[in-house]
């Protein structure tokens, strides 16, 4: 990362010791802050200040987070990641899938903000130009991936995986780090009408059987519960 630059985070929240609390954190790990606690305030400064990030709670007193977002995506491909209250799965949903790239849940801690936050500006536009475009293998862990071959190893081992299950494994991989919703694997995978949820279960289920020393407690492909699935990082 260039040293003369820090990315700048714009946080839309209203609660004043969250909000203070994640410019905490933030600016302490090299990253320069903006805040509102207003979604009206939060939309002209996204406009003004174009930042490389935007945390966004969704439960604003002026305008609803997800019309905030909505708005945004109107015009702008910059990273959101939303900030919402523990059990709002439809809620996060909703967000994701009007493209929010993440979200966090409340109450969180320090690592789970900055780990959100990276991943968010890993696969934002600007970054996705540079380093995440040619990316042939990647290595999670004892899974290596080999994009460029179509080939899959855990420990060494050549994996035999079908040509679906490899298309969700590639598909959640160059995303790691980051949520997708059932409906957008569905769609990336089997098309836009794509619409029956069991089939990505079985598959899931028969990947996670291949990959997974214990596919009851996964430790590469976690669900969200609710909401979709999550490619661990490292
Ligand atoms: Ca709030």
């Amino acid at each position: 990362m260039s040293m003369d630059v820090k990315p700048l985070v714009l946080v839309v929240e209203d609660e004043d010791a969250i909000s203070n609390f994640i410019s905490a954190i933030l600016n302490a790990n090299g990253y320069q802050v903006m805040k509102t606690n207003t979604g009206k305030e939060g939309l002209s400064m996204a406009t003004s200040y174009s930042p490389d990030v935007i945390l966004l709670d969704l439960g604003l007193p002026d305008i609803d987070g997800v019309e905030v977002l909505r708005s945004i995506r109107g015009w702008s491909k910059t990273p959101v990641v939303v900030v919402s209250a523990r059990g709002h799965e439809h809620e996060k949903v909703e967000a994701l899938d009007l493209g929010a790239d993440d979200y966090i849940v409340k109450p969180f801690g320090t690592s789970e903000l900055l780990a959100r936050i990276r991943t968010a500006l890993r696969h934002s536009p600007k970054a996705m130009g540079t380093e995440s475009n040619g990316i042939e293998k990647i290595t999670i862990g004892e899974l290596e991936i080999d994009y460029s071959k179509r080939t899959v190893f855990l420990s060494g081992e050549k994996v035999h995986l079908t040509p679906i299950e490899y298309k969700i494994l590639t598909l959640l991989s160059k995303n790691a780090g980051k949520v997708l919703t059932h409906d957008y694997i569905m769609r990336e995978i089997w098309g836009l009408y794509a619409g029956d949820s069991h089939t990505l279960r079985v598959n899931m289920a028969n990947l996670r059987r291949k990959i997974e020393a214990n596919p009851g407690a996964p430790k590469y492909i976690v669900t969200e519960m609710g909401i979709g699935y999550r490619m661990v990082e490292r």
